[in-house]
């Protein structure tokens, strides 16, 4: 008895996110990573185009191995935000004062050592999202 899984996934976007077309918003969702310091999702590429605008500092930009040690596959959860400065969810997540687009709940990891250093070098305050309690 062949017992074949036909595993075909809908690759489209959900609609809460494809409404958000002037956003950023991932457009595959296979290569999709987040930022490690604000939790947006966008794809690799994007983050090589565009960098993070949230976090322009990491400059991501044209620089594919920055990319690479600014960014996580590991994630969990998204959140597509609007409104940052008037939604709930995000406040929740701590994205209030971030710009609209698609983030992720949880990350996991960190920036890189070389780039804390790099960023501390040039006197760039930069803070992870989630809070350290203080
Ligand atoms: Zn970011």
């Amino acid at each position: 008895m062949s017992d074949e899984e036909d595993e075909r996934y809908d690759d489209e976007v959900p609609q809460q996110v494809a409404d958000l077309a002037s956003a950023s918003v991932p457009l595959n969702l296979k290569t999709i990573r987040a930022c490690k310091r604000c939790g947006l999702l966008k794809t690799q590429g994007q983050f090589y185009d565009e960098g993070c605008e949230n976090c322009p500092f990491l400059e991501m930009t044209d620089n594919m191995e920055r990319v690479n040690s600014c960014t996580t596959a590991f994630f969990e959860g998204t959140a597509a935000v609007m409104d940052p400065g008037e939604s709930w969810a995000a406040k929740w997540i701590r994205v209030d004062n971030y710009l609209p687009g698609v983030y992720a709940i949880t990350v996991t990891g960190q920036l890189d050592r070389d780039v804390e250093e790099d960023l501390e070098n040039r006197g760039i305050r930069w803070r992870c999202r989630p809070s350290n309690s203080a």
